[in-house]
């Protein structure tokens, strides 16, 4: 099972002047300087289980780097992604709902040693000021519900390859190299898919020259063909998020 995620247990750091996390990066900078004492600094370990169905959120999560996933975790102890969150956005934004417990879970999937947190408190005394930090977190909310219904459709429409193709598009965007760990059980988890499916899948996209698979390790070989074989649901979770925050959008 999945550690608890324990902060109090970080080395926690100061913040950066600047956040690499692109929600904080919108912000003007006199907002972020405002909201830097409330902010750690923690890392992400893999498997670490961010918030868990039933509870209240305690803390907000902006990711320097890395990606967590949003998973529903069935009776059978199934689970399936719904939504990733990297740098471009923030995991416990419904801790702005108070008291209120979340309905996933958030794990991180992919390691990071840096990651802005905020404790869920000051997240809603932030959002009620109304200005800026609302209006972003505002926008990201929306692009997230988008991301996760055409998730839905995704996963009721598409085939495992072309799943695979965009999950392993979006672990690509969000590691910041072209290596990064992965195992064949954890992505047919992660797709909903049978183990063996995704052998055979993953192994299409190995002779094809995409991807290559070795002890537990991925690397993306042509990212150009990855993309032809991943489906629209791709581009358009991209486009989403990347409008959040993209300079034609983005709050004076
Ligand atoms: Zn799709």
């Amino acid at each position: 099972m999945a550690k608890r995620s324990n902060p109090s247990s970080y080395a926690n750091r100061p913040p950066p002047s600047h956040s690499p996390n692109l929600l904080l990066a919108a912000l003007p900078p006199a907002d972020y300087q405002r909201l830097l004492p409330t902010l750690e600094i923690v890392p992400l370990t893999l498997k670490t289980v961010l918030h868990r169905p039933g509870e209240p959120i305690d803390r907000v999560y902006f990711p320097d780097a890395g990606f967590c996933s949003i998973l529903i975790v069935l009776k059978d102890g199934a689970m399936v992604e719904v939504a990733t969150i990297g740098r471009e956005g923030a995991a416990g934004v419904a801790a702005v709902l108070s008291a209120v417990a979340t309905a996933a879970t958030t794990m991180v999937q992919g390691e990071t040693d840096a990651c802005h947190t905020m404790p869920a408190p000051v997240f809603r005394r932030e959002m009620e000021r109304r200005d800026t930090f609302y209006e972003v977190m505002t926008r990201y909310t929306h692009a997230l519900m988008g991301v996760v219904m055409q998730s839905t459709a995704c996963n009721a429409s598409h085939s495992v390859e072309q799943r695979l193709a965009r999950w392993l598009l979006m672990a690509h965007d969000r590691m910041g190299g072209d290596e990064f760990p992965l195992t064949q059980e954890f992505v047919a988890m992660m797709l909903g898919a049978a183990r063996p499916t995704v052998t055979v899948v993953a192994g299409t996209l190995q002779a094809a020259g995409l991807i290559k698979y070795h002890r537990g390790r991925v690397t993306i070989v042509n990212r150009t063909k990855l993309e032809s074989a991943s489906c629209e649901c791709y581009r358009t979770a991209t486009k989403l998020l990347s409008a959040v925050t993209s300079k034609s959008t983005r709050l004076a």
